[in-house]
């Protein structure tokens, strides 16, 4: 099956996507998601999505991703590592690693890619006919979702967004899965874990894996297009850790002290205004409802408005716009509260 698409009904295109590996031979494979795709650099050319394999008799299947959004590292940096160091006579079950999902995102440093404009997180569970990026998501669900048991997708904030790292997991209506995404969740030990609240949840890749009936944990780990020291040893202990939980991996997970936020809608701060900002609070700093959170220049003049933006709720920030100029409709920050 591994170079024919999975699930298709009437009237549906399979996907054009091959991959170059069994995904399900035992062993430990290295190789291609091929998605043809004829341009001005290569009339017969293909986009190369690297992915990894390892395969080892009975035991749970993990998908790990990172590269939704091709500016943000921390993912990609950890899921490379593991893929060139995994050993396979350590696994139990299966390990698919995906560490660059929006490949030509990530090689352009951006949030969207460069060849199709396309958001992948937006645009689930995509279509074998569409954009790229479109092509890409309707893969992950006709392909790679029914083969997954736990899935772990990697974010950060990207270049402009800075987020305290934490590990997330949604209110389902499922409590059953709903608790298997947090008992997840909470193996993977961030230093924070956040029961999230999307201000839009249609297209995301969470919606559907949730959909599925999987076990999810998503993260925000970092952000500013960059990656820390830090946030990507975060990465790499939360993925042994939820390998770990899930059986995959022997041992226990590391134990590791997590506060518990929820975002509340009300907690995102958002820019009415064009200008500098002046950020009066940093990332964990606490704040009381009505305390100043930032405030917005006019830069072009020394006379202009100052346009002060405070906080909705108490909390601490969780979040803040990374870039030093804002625009309307910008998200400034998010206040997040503890418990
Ligand atoms: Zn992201």
């Amino acid at each position: 099956m591994t170079n024919m698409s999975m699930a298709t009904g009437p009237g549906l295109k399979p996907s054009p996507i091959r991959a170059s590996i069994d995904l399900d031979a035992p062993g430990l494979r290295h190789g291609f998601l091929k998605l043809p795709h004829s341009s001005d650099a290569s009339a017969w050319g293909s986009v190369m999505i690297p992915i990894c394999v390892a395969c080892n008799g009975e035991g749970p299947t993990a998908l790990l991703t990172g590269g939704n959004h091709g500016d943000e590292y921390e993912g990609p940096i950890a899921l490379y590592k593991l893929a060139a160091a995994i050993d396979l006579a350590q696994v139990r079950g299966r390990v698919i690693i995906v560490p660059a999902m929006n490949y030509p995102a990530l090689e352009a440093g951006r949030r969207t890619s460069p060849i199709d404009n396309g958001n992948l997180n937006r645009v689930f569970p995509g279509s074998p006919s569409g954009t790229v990026t479109e092509k890409i998501a309707d893969y992950f669900c006709r392909n790679l979702l029914p083969r997954a048991d736990l899935v772990l997708d990697l974010h950060s904030g990207g270049r402009t967004l800075e987020f305290l790292p934490f590990a997330a997991c949604h209110a389902l209506d499922d409590k059953e899965q709903e608790a298997r995404c947090r008992s997840a969740m909470e193996a993977f030990g961030a230093p924070y874990s956040v029961i999230m609240t999307e201000m839009d949840a249609s297209g995301l890749y969470d919606t559907v894996v949730e959909e599925f009936g999987k076990t999810f944990v998503t993260t925000e780990l970092g952000g500013g297009g960059t990656a820390r020291a830090s946030t990507v040893r975060i990465a790499e202990r939360g993925i042994l850790n939820l390998l770990r939980h899930a059986g995959i991996l022997e041992g226990a997970p590391e134990p590791v002290e997590s506060t518990l936020l929820t975002m509340p809608d009300e907690g995102y701060v958002v820019s009415e205004h064009h200008g500098l900002v002046e950020p009066c609070l940093d990332l964990g700093d606490p704040v009381a409802e009505g305390e100043l959170v930032a405030r917005v220049f006019d830069q072009r003049r020394t006379a202009g408005a100052t346009i002060e933006y405070r906080a909705p709720v108490s909390g601490i920030l969780a979040a803040r716009h990374f870039p030093g100029m804002v625009q309307a409709g910008d998200c400034l920050g998010v206040i997040a509260v503890p418990g």
